[in-house]
């Protein structure tokens, strides 16, 4: 499957705020966007004034870069929820928190959501007690999330679960970092998902 393998702090400086996609290093001073908090290119220092389309595109690029899903696979979701009943914004922010990519990355099994998929994919990750290599996965509520028992002697794992709790995983997310193990309690309510978007401008740019 296609995917984005350019340098991942170009994205946050393109879109002019931290979308934390490296794990630790985000919040220490090496963070690229807190040294240089213009867009990259030629360009990046000139000042543009940007359209209402800009600002929605911006702001679904941001989501889409976030989660690390193509524009293919974004578009689905979309159509997707608005297909549901309900607020068409909060069902796509939780298709995405319900990939089983984020739900290891969220439970602190990876540092990040790149790493994440790559746990899934390598097939180190069982959901219900079975394993589960694709990362598009859609995880449901009660579901039980592991790390495989041999995979439990990679050594960054332990490390990441270490910090996660002293981070803490969402509400809607139950770790039990002895065994590795995590569950959904519930789908996650809008204010229940941690992150700083503008969903409605991403509905309003797909309903054009
Ligand atoms: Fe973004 Fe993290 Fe890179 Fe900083 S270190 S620019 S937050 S990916």
């Amino acid at each position: 499957m296609a995917r984005y393998r350019d340098a991942l702090c170009r994205l946050c400086r393109r879109e002019g705020e931290k979308l934390f996609l490296k794990g630790d290093r985000c919040y220490t001073d090496k963070c690229a966007f807190e040294r240089r908090k213009y867009p990259p290119g030629q360009h990046g220092t000139s000042r543009t004034k940007i359209s209402d389309y800009g600002i929605q595109l911006r702001e679904k690029q941001k989501v889409k870069r976030i989660y690390g899903v193509l524009e293919r696979q974004f578009r689905r979701y979309f159509e997707e929820a608005q297909k549901k009943k309900g607020v068409t914004g909060e069902l796509l922010l939780q298709f995405l928190e319900l990939r089983l990519d984020n739900i290891v990355y969220r439970l602190g099994f990876a540092a990040n959501r790149r790493q994440a998929r790559q746990l899934v994919n390598h097939g180190h990750i069982k959901v219900n007690g079975k394993v589960v290599n694709i990362p598009s996965y859609r995880v449901k509520a009660g579901d039980m999330i592991e790390v495989k028992e041999e995979s439990r002697k990679i050594p960054f794992i332990e490390e990441n679960i270490s910090k996660v709790e002293h981070r803490g995983v969402p509400t809607w997310l139950e770790l039990s970092p002895q065994e590795f193990r995590g569950r959904v309690l519930n789908v996650p309510a809008r204010e229940e998902i941690p992150l700083d978007v503008k969903e409605s401008l991403i509905v309003e740019l797909y309903s054009k």
